[in-house]
C-alpha cells in the first residue's frame, strides 16, 4: 500500500513550539524533517501517525554547523540536527577537521535525498545501516536532546537502545550534535554497497590520533553488523600504544570481525559482512592515519 493513513498536519515555528505540539498531542505524533525515512514508512503502513509535526522551518536555527577550536586544534564541533546531507558533504571547514563526514556523504543516496534528508532524522530513524550513525559513533559525538523540562546530553554510545528506537522521549526532539575535536588525529570512512547510493551491506568508519609515530587513541565505528551502528571498544584498547602499521590494521580488522553481529540477509551473507567488517576496518584506518600523518607535514 503506496498511501499513508490520514493523519493531520502542524507546522512548528520554534524548537518550544514542536516540543510544546509534542506535549500536546502526544504519543500518535512525530516530527518529520526531510521525511525520507518516515514519509517511505507511512505509506507503507510500517508507521501509523495521528500527527506529523513538520519541523522544516527550524532549518535556520537547528541547520548550522559550528566548528570552534583553539590555536592547538582543541575544541568541539556543533552540528544542528536539521543540518542537510548536502550541507554535510559541502562543508570545506567540517572535511578539513573531520574528511569522514565528506567520505560518507558521497556514497549516502542520491542529490534528492541528500537534499532534504538531515543529520536529525538519519540519527533518530535509527536504521542499524545509517551512514551518520557510524560516523557519529566513530568521532564520539554527544546528542543534545531538548524537552520541556531542559536538555539532556546523551554519549552517542547510549543513544541507540535498539533498531530504530532511540533515547528520545516522546515529547523531546535532537536538536544538535556535538563533537569532541584534539589535535593530532584524522578520520576516513569506508563503504561497500550492492550500488553507488545504496545503503551499505558494512561499512566502517575510523578516527585516530597520532603521538610522532605512535597512536595515542582510535575509534572504530560499523554500520549495518549489528542491531545499531556499533562501535568496537577492543579496537581502541589495542591500537593504543601501538605503531601504525599493517599488523596493527590487521589485528583492528579481525578484531571487527569477531565483535560485529551481522546477520544473513538479500544484502549478503553473515560471513561476507564479517570478512567486509574485517577489511573495511583496515582500509579506513590506513587512510585516517594518512590523513592524520599529512596534516602534521601541513602543520610543521
Ligand atoms: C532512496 C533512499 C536511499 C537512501 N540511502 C541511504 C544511504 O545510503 N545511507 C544512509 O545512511 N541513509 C540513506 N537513506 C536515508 C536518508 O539518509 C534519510 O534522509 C535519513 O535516514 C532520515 O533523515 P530525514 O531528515 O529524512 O528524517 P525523517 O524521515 O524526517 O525522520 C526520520 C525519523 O527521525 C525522527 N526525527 C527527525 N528529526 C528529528 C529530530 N530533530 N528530533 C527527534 N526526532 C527526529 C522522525 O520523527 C522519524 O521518526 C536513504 C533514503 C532514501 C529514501
Amino acid at each position: 500500500m503506496q498511501v499513508p493513513a490520514p493523519f493531520e498536519y502542524e507546522r512548528a515555528t520554534s524548537v518550544e513550539h514542536a516540543i510544546d505540539l509534542l506535549e500536546r498531542l502526544g504519543s500518535h505524533a512525530r516530527v518529520v524533517a526531510g521525511g525520507h525515512s518516515l514519509l517511505p514508512m507511512m505509506k507503507l503502513r510500517l508507521a501509523q501517525l495521528e500527527y506529523l509535526i513538520d519541523i522544516n522551518d527550524l532549518a535556520g536555527e537547528l541547520g548550522r554547523i559550528t566548528i570552534d577550536l583553539d590555536d592547538s586544534g582543541t575544541g568541539e564541533i556543533r552540528i544542528g540536527a536539521m543540518t542537510r546531507h548536502r550541507q554535510l558533504l559541502e562543508s570545506h571547514a567540517l572535511a578539513e577537521v573531520c574528511p569522514i563526514f565528506r567520505d560518507a556523504e558521497r556514497v549516502i543516496a542520491d542529490p534528492l535525498v541528500r537534499n532534504r534528508g538531515t543529520l536529525g532524522g538519519s540519527l533518530c530513524q535509527a536504521d542499524p545501516s545509517e551512514d551518520l550513525s557510524a560516523v557519529c559513533t566513530t568521532l564520539a559525538a554527544n546528542c543534545v536532546i531538548r524537552g520541556s523540562r531542559g536538555v539532556r546530553i546523551v554519549a552517542m554510545d547510549d543513544f541507540h537502545r535498539g533498531p530504530y528506537e532511540t533515547a528520545v522521549g516522546d515529547a523531546e526532539i535532537l536538536t544538535e550534535i556535538r563533537i569532541p575535536v584534539r589535535p593530532g588525529g584524522s578520520s576516513a570512512y569506508e563503504k561497500v554497497d550492492r550500488r553507488a547510493g545504496d545503503w551499505a551491506i558494512v561499512s566502517a568508519g575510523a578516527a585516530v590520533w597520532l603521538d610522532g609515530d605512535t597512536i595515542t587513541d582510535a575509534r572504530v565505528g560499523l554500520a549495518a553488523v549489528g542491531p545499531n551502528t556499533t562501535g568496537i571498544k577492543p579496537i581502541s584498547d589495542a591500537l593504543r600504544g601501538q605503531p601504525p602499521s599493517e599488523e596493527a590494521y590487521a589485528l583492528a580488522g579481525a578484531l571487527a570481525a569477531e565483535h560485529c553481529r551481522p546477520v544473513t540477509d538479500m544484502r549478503g551473507s553473515a560471513d561476507y559482512k564479517r570478512h567486509l567488517a574485517d577489511e573495511l576496518t583496515r582500509r579506513a584506518l590506513r587512510r585516517a592515519v594518512g590523513r592524520a600523518r599529512e596534516n602534521r607535514a601541513v602543520a610543521s
